[in-house]
């Protein structure tokens, strides 16, 4: 397999105050934002939203959030959203107002823009109705022919807007494409699997419960033999690419410190791979028996040159989002004096939301005053109060100027890497289900109580538990919250996010007694056994990603 990691393309909004770009950034996010924030319990930075149109998946930014001192002209402000939008868009959407018509900061943003490489659109917001849209035929004069006249804020146009804009973004990736196709697949297995056309294992042969409605509260029963077939079949793909790390924070939490710890003198460089974003480089470095490749680490370094303040903060957090976008775990850098703030949870956020790895690195804890045996415990514990949504990853105090454990880093980003990638058997899977569930049944929503037959792997990287129950939607979010514990309990999966998907197998009892007399006792049939495999291998690289249906509705 060739890593050609690219990252998620970036679309961003440009353009002079209230002329609606954070008006056209909800509109193209939609209620995804939302969602996210309460299933997943990550914060979340209102200006970078993930999104997808067309089947085109992409991140759309809303640089009008770049803060500048309120006493700059606008024109500044314009200014540097332009130049964070020309070093790291594929896509830039410079959003004009057909009520005020075309003014001087609008001009200048042009003139900023003609240098971009990335293709440029003008969307020419408030054209409500078809005499606005007659006002913004001014705008034709800066000289783009993607000009689209929209009304964000009711939608008119944006969707015309968003299927040019997809055509324009740089061709997929093919693990992009693989991961489609991926899901595409485990997509056919579940439904194959829900059907009851499929027998990944066997729950339970007791035909004395086939009957029962009511809920014994007992949890599945799994035939040991079926199950390790099952396990067989799945066993994982073999990908021998070392694993890619990436050092993400805020500036000056200590980046390139860290960075010039671990290249320190002693260490070889085996190559500078040059990575797929514009000027980024990757540092493939030996480990051990291992080799690890570092993210961007031209970004890391350079990053200095952009301005100070908060824009280098937004500039460093979309860095940061490339680059967690390539990786297969991240180190979050913090800085131990100031203690994690909202962006380091922000940044934080998009780890998790990516599925990838999470360390999180105290440095500068030379620097920390008056330190006593139980401080690194309280500020473990003061983290995991802050930012609850972290709590599956690893914290290390680190020095990056004295040196202090920073080799640590590494060691447990390599750790958190095969956590990531640990396939768990489904007979021990659903021992632990089994018990899970007998201890505690789940809640009654709505007057229903879901019962959860079995579960299965469904994927690694990260790790995905598709879970088949009866009234599947039901299964309340404490709950999951209570199964994601008792795997973590069993399995470890420290450092990595897991995922739950729950799938309705309504139909299962009835299904699978029609299937027990077509096949008494020959669990799988030549055929059966091969449309298996082929479903399991999908199902073994499937990536399962809840989209968003309702995004569509606008
Ligand atoms: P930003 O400063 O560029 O992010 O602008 P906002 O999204 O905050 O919008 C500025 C103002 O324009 C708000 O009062 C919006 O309600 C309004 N606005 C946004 N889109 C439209 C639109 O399509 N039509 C009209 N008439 N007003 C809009
Ligand atoms: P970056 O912007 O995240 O790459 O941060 P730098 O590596 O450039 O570090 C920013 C500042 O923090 C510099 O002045 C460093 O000397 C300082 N710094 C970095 N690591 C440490 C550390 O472990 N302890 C202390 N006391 N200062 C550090």
């Amino acid at each position: 397999m060739s890593r050609s990691r690219s990252p998620i393309p970036i679309v961003a909004i440009v353009g002079r105050p209230n002329v609606g770009k954070s008006t056209l950034f909800n509109r193209i996010v939609g209620e995804r934002t939302a969602i996210v924030e309460d299933r997943a319990r990550t914060t979340r930075d209102r200006l970078y939203g993930d999104t997808e149109w067309n089947a085109r998946r992409f991140v759309v930014v809303d640089t009008g959030g770049l803060e500048v001192s309120p006493d700059d002209p606008i024109e500044a402000a314009v200014q540097v959203q332009a130049r964070l939008a020309i070093a790291e868009a594929d896509v830039i959407i410079l959003v004009v107002d057909a009520i005020t018509g075309l003014t001087p900061a609008d001009q200048e943003a042009a003139d900023l823009l003609r240098v971009a490489k990335a293709p440029v659109f003008v969307a020419v917001n408030k054209a409500d109705n078809a005499s606005r849209e007659l006002d913004a035929a001014e705008f034709w004069q800066l000289g783009w022919d993607r000009t689209f006249a929209i009304a964000a804020s009711h939608g008119r146009g944006v969707a015309d807007l968003l299927d040019e804009v997809v055509l324009a973004l740089p061709p997929e990736s093919p693990q992009e494409l693989a991961r489609k196709q991926r899901e595409v697949e485990a997509e056919a297995f579940a439904a194959e699997v829900a059907a009851g056309r499929l027998e990944p294992f066997v729950v339970s042969d007791d035909e004395s419960d086939d009957d029962a409605e009511v809920d014994d509260g007992a949890g599945p029963e799994v035939d040991e033999v079926e199950a390790a077939r099952w396990d067989a079949m799945l066993a994982a793909a073999s990908d021998d690419e070392p694993p890619a790390i990436a050092f993400v924070g805020r500036p000056n939490v200590g980046k390139s410190s860290l960075l010039n710890a671990l290249l320190g003198e002693e260490r070889t460089i085996v190559s500078e791979i040059p990575g797929t974003t514009r000027d980024a480089i990757d540092t493939r470095i030996a480990w051990g028996r291992t080799e690890v490749v570092l993210i961007d680490t031209a970004g890391i370094r350079k990053r200095g040159k952009v301005a100070s303040g908060s824009t280098a903060e937004r500039y460093s957090t979309l860095r940061s989002l490339k680059a967690i976008s390539r990786a297969d775990v991240a180190v979050l850098l913090i800085d131990g004096v100031d203690g994690l703030t909202a962006q380091d949870a922000h940044i934080a956020g998009y780890v998790v939301e990516e599925g990838k790895g999470l360390v999180v690195a105290v440095n500068k804890w030379d620097a920390v005053e008056d330190k006593k045996g139980s401080t690194f415990d309280q500020y473990v514990q003061w983290i995991r109060h802050e930012a609850p949504f972290l709590d599956f990853a690893p914290v290390v105090s680190i020095s990056a100027r004295t040196g202090q454990r920073v080799q640590r880093v590494l060691e447990l980003a390599i750790d958190v890497w095969a956590e990531r990638r640990k396939r768990v058997s489904t007979g021990e899977l659903n021992r632990i289900l089994t018990s899970a569930s007998n201890r505690q049944q789940p809640p009654i929503v709505k007057g229903k109580r879901p019962k959860l037959f079995y579960a299965t792997q469904a994927s690694v990287a990260p790790p995905t538990f598709v879970f088949f129950a009866r009234e599947a939607g039901s299964v309340h979010f404490s709950y999951q919250r209570y199964l994601e514990n008792r795997l973590r309990d069993a399995f470890g999966f420290l450092g990595t996010p897991i995922r739950l998907v729950f799938r309705e197998r309504a139909g299962i009892r009835a299904e699978r007694r029609a299937t027990k007399g077509a096949a008494k006792g020959a669990k799988a049939t030549a055929k059966g056994a091969k449309a298996a495999a082929k479903g399991a291998k999908a199902a073994a690289k499937s990536r399962v990603r809840p989209t968003a249906a309702s995004k569509r509705g606008r």
